[in-house]
C-alpha cells in the first residue's frame, strides 16, 4: 500500500500509540484518522470526513480546533480514552518535507489537567503485590501530591482504593494482575485500568526513577523502609515520565502515610454513613460533607474532603485541630475577615503544577500574584492566635513577596489568556519590549516626521510617504520636481505622472515597523515563558504555602459549621467510654430545619458495651445509631458535634451493617451481603472499634434470624468487647440483658387511638410491640389489607401465648378471602367444569376450536 508521506509519518507515530486516540496536529487543527476518527467523531458528535491518502485512497478523518481541544481532550478521557497529542516540532517554514511530529503528551484520566472537578483529587494509583502485602503509591499530578503506602490483604487493598476513588489505576503488566483487575473492576466500576511495563516496577529501575525525580529527597523519605512502596512508586514515576514527557518538578517530595494513622473505615461504612457521597444519588447533598464543607477555597474544600475520609487516632492531633477551630469559633470577626480574604485565592496547588508544566497562560500567573497578594494579611489576622496549630500554619505560609513583585513589575493587569498574543508585559518592565510596542504604535507618527524632514531637505514640497503591498513604504514626488530628488534616492517604480523611492532609511523604518508587531509577540512570550519558569523554580514554597492556606481554610469550614449549627467542642481521650448528651444526628438536623430534631443521649462504656436498640419502624433507631458513629466520627477529625456535651474515648475502626446494599448488582443476594458484611466485622473489630449493626437477621426466616443475631450479640461482648449499637425487630433478643454489659434501650411511641406518633426519644427499657399495622397505616395500605394483617397477628400472638385458637380466624389460614383473589379467565372456568367423560373428542375439539375464536 502506498499512502502520502504525511499518511506515513502518521501510521509511524501512531505505531506506538495503539491504546491512545492520536491527535494529529495539522496547522490550526489536530486531526485524527482511520479508526481513531471514527471513534472521535461518534464520541465527540463532530462530523466524519475524509482525506485523500494517496493511492490507497480516501482515509477517515475528523478534527477540532488546537485552541478548544482541552474540551474535546477532557470529553474523551472522561469516556475512557487516552489521548496522545503530536504537535508539529519544527517550524514549517523550516521544514523540508514533511514537517517533523512527536508525541508531546499523553493525556489519561489520571493524568489530565484540564477541566476537573475543583474539589475532589484526581488521583493515580499504582499497585505492586507480594505475598498479600499490597504497596500503593497515589499521585495527584494537578497539585503534586505523592504519597505511598503498604496494606495487607486484598480487602484492605480494595478499601483503600474505594477511600481514594482513583481516575486510573496502574498495574505491572502481567498475568496475576490482569485477574487483580478484574477484582477491581467489580468494585470500582469507575476507575480507568492501565497497564505498564513491569519492568519499571522493578527494585533498580524503580530506585532509580525516584533518585531520579526525589533527589536526595530520596533517602531521606524513609521511604525504602518499604520495599512494595518503593516500587510502585517508582513505576509510578516511569509512567509519568513516559506519558507527561516533561520535567515533573512539582511532585518532588514522598510523604508515607500507613491506614494505622488514621481511623479505619471500610467501603461499605464509608458508603453506609454518607460521608462524602450519598447513598442515593452519590451527589454531595445530605451528606457529612455537605453540613461541613464551608470552605471558600478549592484547596480547603480537597483537605476538608479527606479529613473526612480518614479522622485521626491521636489524641493530642485532635485536640490540636479542635483547639484551632476553638479560637476561630470565638473569633467571629477572625472567620469573616479570613474569609473574604481566601475568597480571593485561587486554587494554588493546581496553579503552580500548571507552571512547572508549562501550560500556565498569563492570567494564571496574575491568579497566582493576586492569590498571594492577600497572604500578608491573612498572616495578621492569624498573627495573634496562640494554638499551636496556627504556628504551624504560620511557619508554612511564605508569602513570596518576591514572586509577587515580579509578577507586579512584568504582567499586566488585564492580559490575554494566551501567552502568543502580546499584550502580557506591563510598560517599564523590558526596555526593548517598549520599543518595540512604541514602534508598532507610533509608526505613522514617525513616517510623518520623516516625510517633513525630507521636505525640508529636498525642497519638494508635494514630496509625500505612500505604502503598497508590493514595494512597501515609499516617497513620491511628482515628474515637475524630479530634477531635485537627491542622489540616495531609490528608484522603485515609475508611474504616469510621478516616480516612487525609497531611502536606507525609510526601509530601517519599514522594518521597524512591520517586524514591531511580529517580534512584539515572540519577545512577550520569551519574557513571559522566563518569568513562569522563575515561578516554576520556587515550586515548593508555593506548595508549602497552598498546604498552609488548605489547612486554614478547613480549620476555618468547621469553625463556620460548629457557630452555624450550634456545635459544642467534644473531650477526646484514650479512654473507653463514649458519652453524649442531647446528641443531634447533623444531616437530619440540618434537612428537617431549626427545632424540628429530637436530641438524645447515648453512653457506652465499661458498663454498657452493647445498647440493643428495640422499637417500631420509623421510630428513629437507624438515624440514633449513625447519629453516634458520625459525631464520634466528626470529633475525631477535630470538628465540634452537634451536642450539648460529648466525651468521645477514641475509637480505632468504626464498622456499619445497615440496610440493603449495593452490592446486590454484584450478583449477591441480600442475606449473602449481610453475612459477608459480618464476618468482616467480627473478624476485625477490636475491643476500641464501634460496631453498628441495624436488624442484622432479616434476610431470612424468623428463628434463622433471631439464632444469627443471639449468637452475633454474644460473640461482640463475650469475645471482642467493642462498643457496639444494636437494633432489631426481635423482642426474643432483649433477654440478652442479662449479659453483663447489654443494655435494653427502645424509642418512645404514643398510641392515640389506631395510629402511633413517634417520639424519636430513646431511653431504656424494651419495645413490647412492633406497631407494623400502624406503620403500614401510615403509609396508606389499603384498609382492608390493614383490617386482615390485624386479624391474623392476633390470631398468631394468641397461638404463641398457647392459648385456644382463635374462632373468627379459619385454622389453616388461607392466604386471602376469596372475594379478593384476582380474577380469572371465564374460559379457565368453562373449562373446569366441562365433563370429559360426556364429550366425543369430536366435540372436545370444538369446544376448542371455539374458545380460539373466541380469543
Ligand atoms: P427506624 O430505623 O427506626 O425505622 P429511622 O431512623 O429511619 O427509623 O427514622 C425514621 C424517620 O424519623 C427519619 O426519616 C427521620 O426523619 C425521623 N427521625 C428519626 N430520628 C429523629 C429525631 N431524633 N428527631 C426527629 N426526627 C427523627
Amino acid at each position: 500500500m502506498s499512502y502520502t508521506p504525511m499518511i506515513q509519518q502518521y501510521l509511524q507515530i501512531k505505531r506506538n500509540y495503539q491504546d491512545a486516540i492520536l491527535f494529529f496536529r495539522l496547522g490550526d487543527f489536530y486531526e485524527m484518522f482511520f479508526d481513531d476518527a471514527l471513534v472521535a467523531s461518534r464520541e465527540l458528535e463532530i462530523t466524519l470526513t475524509g482525506r485523500d491518502a494517496g493511492a490507497s485512497g480516501r482515509v477517515p478523518m475528523c478534527g477540532v480546533p488546537y485552541h478548544a481541544a482541552d474540551t474535546y481532550i477532557a470529553r474523551l478521557v472522561e469516556r475512557g480514552y487516552k489521548v496522545a497529542i503530536c504537535e508539529q516540532v519544527e517550524d514549517p517554514a523550516d521544514a523540508r518535507g514533511i514537517v517533523r511530529r512527536e508525541v508531546t503528551r499523553v493525556i489519561t484520566p489520571g493524568t489530565i489537567m484540564e477541566c476537573l472537578e475543583e474539589r475532589k483529587h484526581n488521583f493515580l494509583v499504582a499497585i505492586v503485590e507480594k505475598e498479600g502485602i499490597y504497596g500503593l503509591a497515589v499521585v495527584d499530578v494537578t497539585t503534586g501530591l505523592f504519597m505511598v503506602t503498604q496494606v495487607n490483604g486484598q480487602e484492605a487493598l480494595l478499601d483503600e482504593l474505594c477511600r481514594l476513588e482513583p481516575a486510573e489505576i496502574l498495574l505491572p503488566d502481567l498475568l496475576p494482575y490482569r485477574e487483580l483487575s478484574e477484582k477491581i473492576r467489580s468494585r470500582l466500576s469507575r476507575s480507568f485500568i492501565s497497564f505498564w511495563d513491569p519492568a519499571a516496577f522493578e527494585r533498580g529501575e524503580a530506585i532509580r526513577s525516584l533518585q531520579e525525580q526525589l533527589g536526595m529527597g530520596w533517602n531521606r523519605s524513609g521511604l525504602s523502609s518499604l520495599p512494595l512502596a518503593v516500587l510502585c512508586a517508582g513505576g509510578i514515576l516511569h509512567y509519568l515520565k513516559a506519558t507527561q514527557k516533561r520535567e515533573l518538578g512539582h511532585i518532588n517530595q514522598v510523604e508515607i502515610y500507613s491506614a494505622g494513622q488514621y481511623m479505619h473505615l471500610d467501603a461499605v461504612t464509608r458508603r453506609n454513613l454518607e460521608l462524602t457521597s450519598s447513598l442515593k444519588d452519590g451527589t454531595r447533598w445530605g451528606t457529612l460533607l455537605w453540613v461541613l464543607d464551608y470552605s471558600v477555597t478549592a484547596m480547603g474544600g480537597r483537605l476538608l474532603k479527606s479529613w473526612l475520609e480518614r479522622p485521626l487516632l491521636d489524641v493530642k492531633a485532635i485536640r490540636a485541630r479542635q483547639d484551632a477551630v476553638e479560637e476561630l469559633v470565638n473569633d467571629s470577626l477572625a472567620r469573616q475577615e479570613l474569609q473574604q480574604l481566601l475568597r480571593a485565592v485561587y486554587d494554588l496547588e493546581r496553579l503552580s503544577s500548571r507552571v512547572v508544566y508549562g501550560t500556565a497562560g498569563p492570567r494564571d500567573l496574575l491568579a497566582l500574584k493576586n492569590s498571594l497578594a492577600v497572604l500578608p494579611q491573612v498572616k495578621k489576622v492569624l498573627g495573634n492566635k496562640k494554638a499551636c496549630f496556627w504556628q504551624d500554619v504560620l511557619s508554612d505560609l511564605d508569602c513570596l513577596e518576591d514572586i509577587v513583585r515580579v509578577l507586579d513589575e512584568a504582567i499586566n493587569n488585564d492580559p490575554p489568556v494566551s501567552p502568543r498574543e502580546g499584550g502580557i508585559i506591563r510598560e517599564g518592565y523590558h526596555p526593548e519590549v517598549d520599543r518595540l510596542r512604541q514602534a508598532s504604535r507610533e509608526g505613522k507618527n514617525w513616517l510623518a516626521q520623516l516625510e517633513a524632514r525630507e521636505k525640508e531637505r529636498t525642497g519638494i514640497r508635494s514630496l509625500k510617504v505612500g505604502f503598497n503591498k508590493v514595494f512597501g513604504y515609499y516617497l513620491e514626488v511628482t515628474r515637475p520636481n524630479l530634477n531635485l530628488v537627491p542622489p540616495d534616492y531609490i528608484r522603485k517604480q515609475t508611474l504616469a505622472g510621478a516616480e516612487r523611492f525609497i531611502t536606507s532609511e525609510l526601509k530601517k523604518l519599514e522594518e521597524q515597523i512591520l517586524g514591531a508587531e511580529e517580534k512584539l509577540v515572540q519577545l512577550e512570550y520569551r519574557i513571559f515563558t522566563e518569568i513562569r519558569e522563575k515561578v516554576a523554580a520556587q515550586v515548593r514554597r508555593i506548595q508549602r504555602t497552598a498546604g498552609a492556606v488548605a489547612r486554614t481554610d478547613a480549620i476555618l469550614s468547621l469553625a463556620e459549621a460548629a457557630v452555624k449549627g450550634n456545635y459544642v467542642r467534644p473531650e477526646v481521650n484514650d479512654g473507653y467510654r463514649i458519652f453524649i448528651r442531647d446528641g443531634r444526628h447533623p444531616v437530619v438536623e440540618q434537612v428537617l430545619g431549626p427545632g424540628e430534631f429530637v436530641p438524645n443521649d447515648v453512653e457506652l462504656g465499661e458498663d454498657t458495651r452493647l445498647i440493643l436498640l428495640t422499637g417500631p419502624n420509623m421510630a428513629g433507631k437507624s438515624t440514633y445509631m449513625r447519629q453516634v458513629a458520625l459525631l464520634v466520627l466528626m470529633a475525631q477529625v477535630g470538628s465540634f458535634i452537634p451536642a450539648a456535651s460529648g466525651e468521645i474515648g477514641i475509637v480505632d475502626r468504626i464498622f456499619t451493617r445497615v440496610g440493603a446494599s449495593d452490592n446486590l448488582a454484584a450478583g449477591q443476594s441480600t442475606f449473602m451481603v449481610e453475612m459477608s458484611e459480618c464476618r468482616v466485622i467480627v473478624s476485625a473489630a477490636t475491643s476500641r472499634s464501634l460496631i453498628i449493626m441495624d436488624e442484622v437477621g432479616r434476610g431470612t426466616s424468623t428463628y434463622d434470624g433471631i439464632s444469627i443475631a443471639r449468637a452475633l450479640v454474644e460473640y461482640i461482648v463475650k469475645r471482642i468487647g467493642a462498643r457496639t449499637l444494636f437494633s432489631t425487630h426481635y423482642h426474643e433478643l432483649t433477654e440478652l440483658d442479662a449479659l453483663p454489659g447489654v443494655k435494653n434501650f427502645t424509642v418512645a411511641v404514643e398510641e392515640r387511638g389506631e395510629n402511633v406518633v413517634f417520639l424519636h426519644r430513646v431511653h431504656p427499657g424494651r419495645a413490647n410491640r412492633s406497631y407494623g399495622i400502624q406503620v403500614a397505616r401510615l403509609a396508606g395500605l389499603p384498609e382492608e389489607i390493614l383490617q386482615r394483617a390485624a386479624e391474623i397477628l392476633q390470631d398468631l400472638e394468641f397461638r404463641r401465648n398457647g392459648g385456644e385458637v382463635n374462632k373468627t380466624v379459619p385454622q389453616n389460614l388461607p392466604v386471602y378471602q376469596e372475594k379478593s383473589q384476582p380474577s380469572r379467565h371465564p374460559i379457565l372456568d368453562e373449562l373446569i367444569k366441562l365433563d370429559l367423560w360426556q364429550m366425543t373428542p369430536l366435540e372436545a375439539l370444538n369446544t376448542i376450536a371455539a374458545w380460539q375464536l373466541s380469543l
